[in-house]
């Protein structure tokens, strides 16, 4: 079976007609087929992959080159594709087919790549583990007894287990390093307000980025130049979107800053610790200064995250009434009967409580304790972690305190779950940049991820740097 190793040599291999596009999809499919029980595809679009790869094969035949020709994507099930189911893995989307392609997706295409399939996740992209999934869990391929991550668990192990050469997720609170780190590959969020929402289910708005998951670094930062930038369907992309993500000089020095009370925390895993001051030792001795910083801060991280994304999500979700999208109750008998039993029958556990607490937290009584106050922190946060980019290019911590758990392994408490997202949920929070790189193997064989945050828009940087640190300089 051919070894995808990363988009340049594929697009090589292609040119000198080592192999064609036809049969790298029907090795896939094969493959995908042969590893179902993983649970990673929710639908694969088998037929169209392979007629696009006969177009692809055509097209190389005729000299014509495109950034992602002949690249095959998977497409987290949050992200609209026309003509195709997308159910953001809940039972209340069941049968909603898109009407039109989400900007990220119609740009793939333009690129060149092949769509294969739509990957599990949490439902609504709400979890840390893929287990809140209507459609089932997802195993993470490197140990099946354990969860793979998420809430963009499929594409994370669709990655791992090698059923497709890009993965887009999407990335709210974590959702792409998280995962990442669980299943040791790479994992990008993107600036907020650089990737266009645009297709993308909202689950809290002011959040949500769309970022890829590769095996390299050259292939990521080839995906963010297709699928960033400018978009009239998406108000809040900035203008100062980057356009090109590899202007950055690989080589340099950096300046770079870890928080000390994210490595010193209790709940990280001592050896996680150990081997993250080990890396910090290694990266003063390649000639960078790392210095640690403090982030007293740190434990009001999660629940702000908690407060306004569910706030969001509750407005956001308000929308799947029975009426407009999917699954209605079919015991429903009068307008009210149906947004009731509707909601009730097809919303998880885990996205009724987030709309419970949501709606709770942006209640008349509560707004300015909770929902008001929440983003007054949520401002601090920002505050301070430019002050620290005042002085440093990047900070650095793990991706997660732990390594991938076994299933049920948070006992269904959803505060522990919760509490996966410590070290990821500040960057979606100030809206800069990160990135989650499989640097480290555990002594219980499993990976876990080293997590640089990067300024808002400094993407170019920060890919530069993972580069190096990647070895692919
Ligand atoms: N695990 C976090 C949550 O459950 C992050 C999810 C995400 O990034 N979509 O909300």
């Amino acid at each position: 079976m051919y070894q995808f190793t990363s988009i340049a040599q594929l697009h090589k291999d292609y040119l000198a007609a080592k192999i064609s596009c036809k049969q790298i999809v029907e090795a896939l499919l094969l493959e995908i087929k042969s590893k179902a029980h993983l649970n990673i595809y929710l639908e694969v679009f088998e037929q169209e992959a392979l007629k696009q790869a006969e177009d692809v094969d055509i097209l190389i035949k005729q000299g014509v080159t495109k950034p992602m020709l002949g690249v095959v994507v998977s497409i987290k099930d949050n992200i609209l594709y026309k003509g195709h189911t997308s159910t953001a893995s809940s039972k209340i989307l069941a049968g909603f087919k898109s009407i039109y392609n989400a900007t990220v997706v119609d740009r793939l295409l333009d690129a060149g790549a092949i769509i294969i399939g739509r990957t599990n996740s949490d439902e609504f992209a709400m979890g840390s583990s893929n287990e809140k999934s209507a459609y089932g869990k997802v195993l993470n391929p490197l140990n099946e007894n354990f969860v793979p991550g998420g809430s963009s668990g499929g594409a994370a192990a669709a990655m791992a287990a090698s059923l497709c050469h890009v993965a887009l997720g999407s990335d709210t609170g974590g959702s792409i390093r998280q995962p990442a780190s669980f299943c040791g590959v790479i994992g990008v969020k993107p600036t907020y307000g650089s990737v266009s929402r645009y297709g993308l289910i909202a689950y809290a708005s002011s959040f949500d980025q769309i970022g890829p998951l590769t095996t390299t670094i050259a292939d990521a930062t080839l995906t963010l130049e297709i699928i960033a930038g400018q978009d009239n369907f998406d108000s809040t992309l900035s203008a100062k979107a980057i356009v090109d993500y590899q202007k950055v000089q690989p080589k340099q020095k950096y300046k770079i800053a870890y928080l000390k009370d994210c490595v010193e925390h209790p709940g990280i895993d001592p050896e996680i610790k150990a081997q993250f001051y080990n890396y910090i030792d290694n990266l003063k001795a390649n000639g960078h200064s790392v210095a640690a910083v403090d982030f007293p801060v740190i434990d009001y991280l999660v629940p702000t995250y908690y407060v306004l994304s569910t706030a969001e999500a509750s407005s956001n979700l308000s929308r799947f009434d029975g009426i407009r999208y999917g699954y209605r109750s079919p015991n429903a008998t009068d307008l009210e009967s149906t947004y009731k039993l509707t909601r009730s029958e097809g919303f998880g556990e885990e996205v009724k409580r987030r709309i419970m607490l949501g709606s709770f937290v942006l209640s008349a009584g509560y707004y300015d304790a909770y929902y008001s106050k929440a983003q007054k922190v949520r401002r601090l946060l920002r505050d301070q972690v430019n002050t620290i980019f005042k002085d440093y290019d990047f900070i650095i911590t793990p991706t997660t305190p732990g390594t991938a758990f076994e299933f049920g392994g948070k006992d269904g408490d959803p505060v522990k779950m919760y509490l996966e997202d410590i070290f990821t949920v500040l960057s979606n929070l100030v809206g800069g940049a990160s990135i989650s790189l499989p640097l480290f193997k555990h002594s219980n064989d499993m990976p876990f991820g080293f997590q640089i945050m990067a300024p808002a828009f400094a993407d170019d940087k920060m890919m530069a740097f993972a580069k190096q640190l990647m070895g692919e300089v």
